[in-house]
């Protein structure tokens, strides 16, 4: 991934950075935005010119398709800053390709590459004082395409818009974790959309969340549509289940999101000599083995939290509790894994990005 940047960026700088009433200490996840966005409309057949303007509202017709027919992708990734204020980000690549295959699957334009990174690292580049340095500090960027060609006609648009959007974020605690195994709900079907990161995955899931919620459950572990006896993901991570001293997760699929940090918790497992299998997981494995004391964690991964340990489950009018640890996977793959991403520890993998000074 070596480019040279050709792209033709139309930028508009803010008057004066808003960066000086922000209080980073004290970030919720994903309410503040930095001072500029990125955005770049799809029209007559190709991508236009690549626009980074002061952060705002966007005007779009009502009757846009992105409201009707709800033609939307996004991506989440994270750029942090090293000792000497380099910025990087932790494998870039892979979120380019899956916006691809998210577009495709949602009958929607690519983004070529060069336009997706000379467009961010352009756009890095500009809201670089908003990457802070303290242990845990990142710049979540949220890059995402909207159908936008006007009309209520059932079809796909023929006009888009793509943009990037960049938040401030602290490291995450999500608070005690405790999940509700799906046995009546279904995030995703085979031959469906489980695998695209697109919009409506996410809005199908909170009615369902709410009720778990409700029931004392943050947050719920999706099954197979059709047994509710597999266990998936988590919706917004990826999960991993420890026996013994064996960490296993579900293997991807068109109903699974083929995460990020899912994959580098895999690699990392090899690596340090953690015994891993991808495989399928039945409900009645995990039960038995919570019921057997040989259960030892449970854990999502994702972008924004990285590793989020689980403490406890429900299934079908029973909970189970997960055994508190002196030292857990869990801290081992998140430190491993921040390590790497702020550069404090070797990236033999190669999946640090060294964002261009442009
Ligand atoms: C984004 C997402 C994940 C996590 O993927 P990462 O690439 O690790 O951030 C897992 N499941 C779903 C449904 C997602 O949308």
């Amino acid at each position: 991934m070596i480019l040279d940047k050709t792209t033709e960026i139309d930028i508009q700088k803010v008057t004066e950075s808003k960066i000086s009433q922000i209080d980073f200490s004290n970030l919720a996840f994903g309410n503040v935005f930095t001072d500029h966005m990125l955005e770049c409309d799809y029209k007559d057949g190709k991508w236009q010119t690549i626009k980074i303007r002061p952060y705002g509202p966007i005007t779009l017709d009502p009757s846009a398709k992105v409201f009707h027919y709800g033609q939307a992708i996004f991506e989440g990734m994270k750029a942090y800053k090293d000792d000497i204020d380099q910025i990087w980000m932790f494998r870039p690549d892979e979120n380019q390709k899956r916006l691809n295959k998210s577009a495709v699957r949602l009958e929607m334009p690519e983004f070529p590459e060069s336009l997706f990174f000379d467009g961010l690292e352009t756009l890095l580049n500009i809201e670089k004082d908003w990457i802070q340095k303290e242990e845990g500090s990142s710049l979540y960027i949220r890059p995402f395409v909207i159908a936008t060609e006007a009309g209520v006609s059932a079809n796909p648009a023929k006009e888009y818009k793509f943009m990037i959007l960049c938040s401030p974020a602290q490291s995450y605690y999500s608070g005690e974790v405790r999940v509700l195994f799906a046995d009546t709900y279904s995030r995703s079907a085979s031959g469906g959309v489980g695998f695209a990161k697109c919009a409506g995955n996410y809005a199908g899931q909170f009615y369902p969340t709410k009720l778990a919620n409700e029931a004392g459950y943050q947050q719920v572990v999706w099954t197979d549509a059709s047994t509710h006896e597999n266990l998936e993901e988590a919706g917004t991570m990826n999960v991993f289940f420890r026996i013994g001293d064996k960490i296993i997760t579900a293997p991807t699929s068109d109903r699974i999101l083929d995460g990020v940090t899912r994959k580098s918790v895999l690699t990392l497992a090899e690596d340090l000599g953690i015994e891993a299998e991808v495989r399928n997981i039945s409900v009645y494995e995990i039960e038995e083995a919570a019921k057997n004391g040989t259960l030892q964690e449970m854990f999502g991964a994702g972008t924004a939290a990285v590793i989020n340990p689980i403490l406890g489950f429900h299934f079908r009018g029973n909970d189970y509790e997960l055994p508190k640890l002196e030292s857990t996977y869990a801290d081992l793959f998140k430190d491993k894994i921040t390590s790497i991403q702020t550069k404090k520890a070797e990236d033999k993998f190669g999946w640090t990005y060294k964002v261009r000074t442009l």
